[in-house]
């Protein structure tokens, strides 16, 4: 084995383990119920990457289960088929470099709004910060090929928002890693609860567009811990 396949190995190990692990933040949030849901890491140095494997159990899932794939959504390591969703993540890691992590679930007030096919306008601070604006709408894409995947990059490229909202469907978020993805999901479903909530009692109010990039940059760049 040579010095730079060690270090794939060794990356890979530890990614098992934070991807599973990151499972259970799902189910812990309340964002998935049976097997809906994934999670998967960008391996760093590989053009490969570590998902879920399909239709397995939430409390099953172990970092042995977790399956690799090349970008082009071919298993390379483990014994089970990966998440259907499997080409739409690779699509995205082939056409976005800087992602390093991809999540998507079926959560409860993200499917509501995405049932509409409405973007969620951003009327909270904590879009602002997290969002850095409303969240958009993906069109409707059949699932199991690069259709989702593409439609995502679509949205994603002309917006700030590391959500998407997949036209009756759900859910798809980015970050710099999985567990960042993981954040945009949890927070996705809070402000979409938020908002849905808002709406029953009148029409919630816009945030400036200056307000919003000043709430932005700060919560990107200044806020937590030094
Ligand atoms: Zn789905």
């Amino acid at each position: 084995m040579t010095a730079r396949s060690n270090d794939v190995a060794a990356t890979l190990a530890g990614l098992r383990v934070e991807v599973a692990d990151l499972h259970r933040d799902l189910v812990r949030s309340g964002l998935v119920v049976w097997t809906a849901g994934n999670v998967s890491a960008r391996v760093p140095g590989a053009d490969l990457m570590v998902i879920k494997p399909s239709g397995v159990d939430y409390d099953r899932l172990t970092p042995e289960t977790m399956v690799v794939c090349d970008l082009d959504g071919n298993v390379v390591e483990g014994d089970l088929a990966p998440s259907s969703d499997t080409a739409a993540h690779a699509y995205i890691y082939r056409h976005l470099p800087a992602v390093g992590g991809v999540t998507h679930t079926h959560s409860t007030y993200a499917v509501a709004w995405a049932a509409r096919g409405e973007a969620v306008p951003c009327v909270l601070t904590a879009m602002a910060d997290e969002f850095g604006g409303a969240i958009p709408v993906a069109p409707f894409a059949r699932i199991g090929t690069d259709a989702i995947g593409r439609a995502v990059v679509d949205v994603v490229r002309g917006s700030t928002s590391p959500a998407v909202l997949v036209q009756n469907h759900g859910p798809f978020t980015i970050g710099a890693t999985a567990r960042a993805a993981v954040k945009a999901a949890v927070m996705c479903e809070d402000v979409c609860r938020t908002v849905h909530i808002a709406r029953q009692l009148g029409e919630p109010l816009a945030i400036a567009p200056d307000d919003i990039a000043s709430l932005h940059d700060r919560y990107q760049h200044q806020y937590g811990q030094p």
